[in-house]
């Protein structure tokens, strides 16, 4: 059994923290393909796994975030694993009035993870 699995899913992001543990920016290159990400959900049940974490780099600047979410939580309905779906993201929508279809899914789906620094 695995508590967490971690899926990195692109480095890039619109921030440049200088705490950031990554080299993660806007012009960071790489990313999953959306078979590659299927693939790694795909194992989860095996393993029993209890959270899928997705993160980056900025997870919602990946363009096909919504095709994973719903396809992990399809595997969830049919397995029961993971049984968490989460997001770590630096929430840049939010000042952005964020209204979008992935919007009303993650809101529905997945328990969102907000980490910010305060800028000097
Ligand atoms: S928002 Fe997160 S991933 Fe992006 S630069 Fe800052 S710490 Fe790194």
């Amino acid at each position: 059994m695995l508590n967490l699995v971690n899926l990195l899913l692109t480095r890039k992001c619109n921030y440049e923290c200088s705490h950031c543990i990554g080299t993660y920016g806007p012009d960071s290159e790489g990313k999953l393909t959306l078979e590659q990400a299927k693939y790694y959900i795909d194992q989860l049940p095996e393993q029993q796994t209890i959270d899928l974490n997705l993160t980056g780099g900025e997870p919602t600047l990946y363009n096909e975030l919504i095709d994973v979410i719903q396809y992990a939580d399809k595997v969830r309905e049919k397995t029961s694993y993971p049984k968490k779906i989460l997001m770590i993201t630096n929430s840049w929508w939010a000042e952005n009035k964020w209204k979008t279809d992935l919007e009303i899914l993650v809101r529905n789906l997945i328990l969102i993870r907000i980490y910010s620094q305060i800028q000097n």
